[in-house]
């Protein structure tokens, strides 16, 4: 047999260490030596120092079984002498200290007032379409969300009125065994209470059992203006609740922006395409544009090209953490005239002939485009 370390050695601490140093310790190298922060060549090693570790706190953080080891060493605490009930052991003691300190760590499961292990609910998400005004805007929405109420026959007992439930005897009522799996210890649920803690012989008829029943809930919702598609809005306490009575999860409202029929938004900034006749982006003039607040005009200017943008300084939109709004930008499109009639045709030949006699001054573009392929071709 291996030559065991000190226990004490093995968590650095001196003989006469108090409660809270030991669990110091043990929480220090619980975290260096875990498995998730130690793969490839570390793992083995850091297996090893993690089980020892373990071993040690198990052993010096219980009053009784340091007082044996200080008196017996090794020999005083040696799980091989121990009788236990194969594989599992039974929370309280031994394998509790072990699951605190990792409920401390690991934020996971930790214990109610009367020892049972409790839970949080989870959390619920709940996806709300809004359209870009109303994100603009804000708006107070009213969502239907699954709820819980106390079973009224039983007062939440869960166990038939004039009956009560008892204490589970698989795990004394605590709600959770100990498994070995491997080199851990681990807390598991009770398989026969559920980590209820508690059987019942004779369950409610209202709720099963349960000491609750579903109910459908109404909650006021505060869409705050600016907020954009995929943004969450946490309602505290909201979600699922929890076990034996743990707090309950949140609700996170998930925000899912409508297509909207002109806008389209980019953060603060929104963008339309508008159309607009070749004989006004030649010539020029006033168009009206629609922005969130009412309408807009822009002034076209003479021989505007298709594609073109113009931006309205503060037409966009205000985020959620923005001091100012964004802009609005107007691209422009140059729409082609179709279904001419004969006189029409008529007049664009002879506009075009006219403009030919210009020259290429009359389409820079164009020139510039020829001059591009020669040089190409050449
Ligand atoms: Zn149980
Ligand atoms: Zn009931």
């Amino acid at each position: 047999m291996a030559t065991k370390r000190d226990f004490y050695e093995i968590l650095g601490v001196p003989k006469n260490a108090s409660d809270e140093e030991i669990k110091k310790a043990y929480r220090k190298l619980a975290m260096k030596h875990h498995p998730d922060r130690n793969q490839g060549d570390k793992a083995k090693e850091a297996e090893v120092k993690f089980k020892e570790s373990k071993e040690a706190y198990e052993m010096l953080s219980d009053p009784q079984k340091r007082a044996a080891y200080d008196q017996y060493g090794h020999a005083g605490v040696d799980p091989n002498m121990r009788g236990g009930p194969g594989g599992a052991e039974f929370a309280g003691g031994f394998g509790e200290a072990f699951g605190d300190i990792f409920g401390d760590i690991f934020g996971q499961a930790r214990r109610g007032a009367g020892g049972r292990q409790v839970y949080r609910g989870n959390d619920l998400s709940y996806a709300m379409e809004i359209t870009l005004e109303e994100a603009a805007n804000g708006k107070d929405a009213e969502i239907r969300i699954p709820g819980w109420d106390e079973c009224d026959p039983c007062h939440g007992t869960g166990a038939k009125p004039g009956t009560s439930a008892k204490s589970c005897t698989t795990c004394n009522g605590s709600g959770q065994v100990q498994m070995r799996q491997g080199f851990f210890s681990v807390q598991q649920t009770c398989p026969h209470c559920r980590g209820s803690g508690k059987i019942i012989s004779d369950p409610c008829n209202t709720c099963s059992g349960q000491g609750k029943v579903k109910k459908q809930k109404t909650l006021e919702v505060k869409i705050p203006a600016g907020i954009d598609d995929g943004m969450r809005i946490r309602s505290t306490g909201n979600g699922e609740p929890g076990t034996n009575g743990g707090p309950s999860g949140d609700l996170f409202i998930e925000i899912r922006l409508k297509k909207h029929d002109i806008f389209e938004r980019d953060g603060d900034d929104l963008h339309c395409s508008v159309p607009i006749s070749f004989t006004t982006a030649a010539l020029g003039g006033e168009i009206r544009v629609p922005t969130l607040a009412g309408e807009a005009a822009i002034d076209i200017p003479e021989g505007t090209q298709n594609d073109k943008q113009f931006r309205l300084r503060g037409k966009g939109m205000k985020g959620l953490r923005s001091s100012f709004p964004g802009d609005l930008y107007c691209h422009i499109t140059v729409e082609t005239p179709v279904k001419l009639s004969e006189h029409q045709r008529k007049l664009l030949k002879e506009l075009d002939d006219s403009l030919k006699k210009g020259g290429l001054k009359h389409s820079p573009a164009e020139g510039g485009w020829a001059e591009k392929l020669k040089r190409f071709f050449n």
